[in-house]
């Protein structure tokens, strides 16, 4: 009898059956740009779709393929397909299913790269976007109902941690005849499948959890068939492909992704209970906190809350300037979902390409922390955030 494996299974062994060669126990980096055929008919049954093989490596290559089929079993998904980073999936796929005329509706709290895609680079191409308040249902709701091609959600959010129920929202969409596409980076598939509650589409910045050693870019958009053939279809043209070697690494990385999440799932609650308690600190959003706004409908929709926190001293840059160099075991940097424990604000990380007055149009506090759990000792992270709220 055989079952369907377990996710951290499917993290060690999914996708790498057919690559192994010559007795190789690893997936081999394939950097070789062409892929070359014994007699033209095999070289056209492959150019023609009719057989499995590799032309030219703008398009596939194998190694890459590895890593597409590991996460699209991760994620449930009928197929799916990659590109170099996690804003060239994210805009190759808004452009390879949307035209001119069409309207994306999405919240207020996407990426900041996204951000900007909504709020400046697709209206300038003539695609309406309306962005609404995250934490208001009915308000997205009534904003899909008015028309919408195309409803794009992230949760939890980046860096606020507020949570979209995908259930309802997926089903919002799907009356309005939309497309459904989810941000799926902050849960990872290890804590949230959004396919299982109807997506079409979930797109990931392979860069952070799934590869999780910040050593690679990467992004992958796992999904319904006819949509992930029209974003591999534009993002071969496009020419954003995912090299070789950062499949690699993030094939590697993602051989623990299961015990990293864990780990980081456990770190962030604890730091953010913490927190909570401390007198200095004013706000904490961590959904696995039951104070939180969105505490309820992430229990019912994510196994795990994440490892991703912000908690702020008060609306004052110069406190997180004071506090953040006296961490011992946090990286100031602008990344997240890696194994070391990593702080920034969102004006050098998340919203880095806003301005101030951007920032604050969204509702992103100037002396918000963004705290990326690492796997560190639980006990050497909270005695560390001890003594630098102690200085400050
Ligand atoms: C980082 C990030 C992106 C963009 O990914 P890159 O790999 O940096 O291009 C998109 N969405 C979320 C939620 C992210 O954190």
């Amino acid at each position: 009898m055989t079952s369907e494996p377990g996710r951290s299974t499917i993290n060690i062994w999914g996708g790498e059956e057919r690559s192994f060669q010559d007795g190789s126990t690893q997936v081999p980096v394939v950097h070789s740009v062409s892929f070359g055929y014994p007699d033209l008919d095999s070289w056209l049954d492959v150019a023609l779709g009719k057989a499995d093989g590799h032309i030219y490596g703008r398009n596939t290559n194998p190694t890459v393929s590895v890593f597409e089929e590991k996460v699209r079993l991760l994620e449930g998904g009928e197929a799916a397909t990659s590109a170099s980073t996690g804003m060239a999936i994210i805009s190759n796929a808004l452009h390879a299913i949307l035209d001119p005329g069409h309207k994306i509706v999405s919240v207020k709290d996407t990426y900041g790269g996204t951000s900007l895609l909504f709020t400046t680079f697709l209206p300038r191409m003539g695609y309406e976007c309306v962005l609404v308040d995250t934490n208001n249902t009915q308000a997205i709701e009534a904003a899909v109902a008015e028309g919408c091609d195309l409803l794009y959600l992230e949760t939890p959010t980046n860096p606020t941690l507020k949570i979209l129920d995908l259930e309802r929202l997926t089903a919002a969409g799907h009356a309005a005849g939309a497309i459904v596409m989810v941000d799926n980076t902050f849960a990872t598939p290890i804590n949230q499948s959004p396919i299982s509650f109807g997506a079409d589409l979930v797109v990931h910045s392979a860069t952070k959890f799934l590869g999780g050693h910040a050593d690679a870019l990467g992004g992958v958009a796992v999904g319904r068939q006819d949509l992930i053939d029209q974003i591999y279809g534009y993002r071969e043209i496009n020419g954003a492909t995912l090299h070789p070697e950062a499949a690699y690494l993030l094939l590697r990385g993602m051989k623990t992704l299961s015990l990293r999440i864990e780990r980081q799932n456990q770190n962030a609650q604890m730091v953010a209970e913490y927190l909570s308690g401390h007198p200095k600190v004013a706000t904490v959003n961590y959904p696995g906190l039951k104070t939180h706004h969105g505490h309820g409908i992430a229990a019912k929709q994510m196994r795990g809350f994440g490892g991703m926190l912000s908690f702020s001293l008060g609306n004052n840059l110069d406190t997180v300037r004071n506090l953040l160099p006296k961490l011992r075991f946090a990286h100031m940097a602008a990344n997240l979902g890696a194994v070391e424990t990593i702080v920034g604000p969102p004006a050098t990380t998340s919203h880095v390409e806003c301005s101030a007055a951007e920032r604050e149009a969204l509702g992103i506090p100037e002396g918000l922390i963004r705290y990326s759990a690492g796997i560190e000792d639980i006990d050497d992270l909270l005695s560390d955030l001890d003594q630098a709220l102690e200085g400050v």
